[in-house]
């Protein structure tokens, strides 16, 4: 029987993204150069599995390629309703073509999100692209000029926990909680640590320990804490490591991947991969061009891929046991960690 969906998201990678970011969950591939063909023969595809198909152009930096405008109209077009624009911008594109920002707030964008990790060198460096923060400092202004309130976050790692100070400092000479309350909406700022997969894997050995959350000024710890609506820091981030490998230990249960209503990642080669975390070998469906679509969904519905495989058969204490870390303080959220393990496992 034709597999068959209610909902098909898909969020092709046409142009890839101008930064490296240390921290991406995505991982570091290179720049796909695909257009508009590449994205109508995508839909095509999965056009007769689904009863509604949402498009995207981008899974990395959105608005990226020239243009953008072109489509953003392309994207609505094959999807069954499309939009609105998420809270997401090219800040690159922000730095170099006036127009771009107004056509934001056009689309009714009122708040972006931008990701600073202190100062000029430590976010140029964890960006992956010298000139980053001076970008983010005039896409700053631009939105303000524009009625968009930035949006701020931050990640917290354990060299990073010294630029806090600098951030802090930051938020204050831009005036961000007044300005952003003129525009009628309150200015939010977050730190969390992302999670642990992409690029982010390799920063294992920098991740946030309990004593890291205990240099966070508290201004800084109070407006993360409202902004995901807990108690503590503590609550934010999650539990050691340690501990996690101690709840789990007796956890006999798996947990295979949940398949309604996919969203599914697709990358410059043709390359499906369920959006849950990073695209890697692990979690491949299929390839478009080689496989076509129906033997992907095939793989996805019959949880063949690799990392599939293992959420749907390896107990969460067989996971814990072979591949965490007893002793460690690192913080995760449970699903992180787990995705974590099972990246570990797949790559095995
Ligand atoms: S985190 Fe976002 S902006 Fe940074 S490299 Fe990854 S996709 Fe690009």
């Amino acid at each position: 029987m034709q597999p068959f969906f209610d909902t098909i998201t898909l969020a092709a990678d046409l142009r890839g993204c101008p930064n490296r970011c240390l921290h991406c969950w995505m991982g570091h591939r290179p720049n796909p150069h695909l257009g508009p063909e590449a994205l109508r023969e995508i839909a095509a595809d999965f056009r007769p599995y689904a009863r509604r198909l949402v498009v995207e152009d981008w899974n990395r930096e959105p608005d990226y390629p020239d243009n953008y405008r072109e489509m953003w109209a392309l994207c609505s077009e094959l999807s069954d309703g499309h939009g609105p624009h998420f809270e997401l911008m090219s800040v690159w594109r922000a730095a170099r073509d006036e127009s771009y920002i107004p056509w934001l707030r056009s689309l009714g964008v009122r708040a972006v999100q931008l990701t600073f990790f202190g100062g000029r060198a430590a976010t140029d460096r964890y960006t992956g692209r010298p000139g980053a923060y001076d970008d983010l400092l005039w896409a700053v202004e631009a939105l303000l000029r524009a009625g968009i309130a930035p949006r701020i976050q931050s990640f917290l790692y354990r060299d990073t926990v010294n630029e806090l100070p600098h951030l802090q400092s930051l938020l204050a000479d831009l005036d961000l909680d007044r300005r952003c309350a003129r525009l009628g909406v309150p200015f939010d700022f977050f730190l969390h640590q992302g999670s642990c997969d992409g690029a982010a894997e390799a920063l294992y050995p920098l991740w946030p320990t309990p004593a890291d959350l205990e240099q966070v000024p508290e201004d800084l710890a109070a407006r993360t804490c409202r902004h995901f609506g807990k108690a503590s820091l503590r609550a934010v981030f999650g539990d050691t490591e340690a501990d996690l490998c101690r709840a789990l230990a007796q956890d006999t249960s798996t947990h295979p991947l949940e398949l309604d209503d996919p969203v599914f990642f697709v990358d410059g080669a043709f390359n499906v991969y369920p959006n849950r975390t990073a695209p890697s070998p692990g979690w491949l469906l299929g390839n478009l061009r080689t496989q076509g679509p129906q033997a992907v969904l095939e793989t996805y519905l019959h949880h063949r891929s690799p990392a599939q495989r293992i959420l749907a058969t390896v107990p969460i204490c067989d996971l814990v046991r072979a591949y965490g870390d007893p002793e460690s303080q690192r913080l995760f959220g449970r699903g992180d960690y787990l995705d974590l393990l099972v990246n570990r496992m797949s790559r095995a």
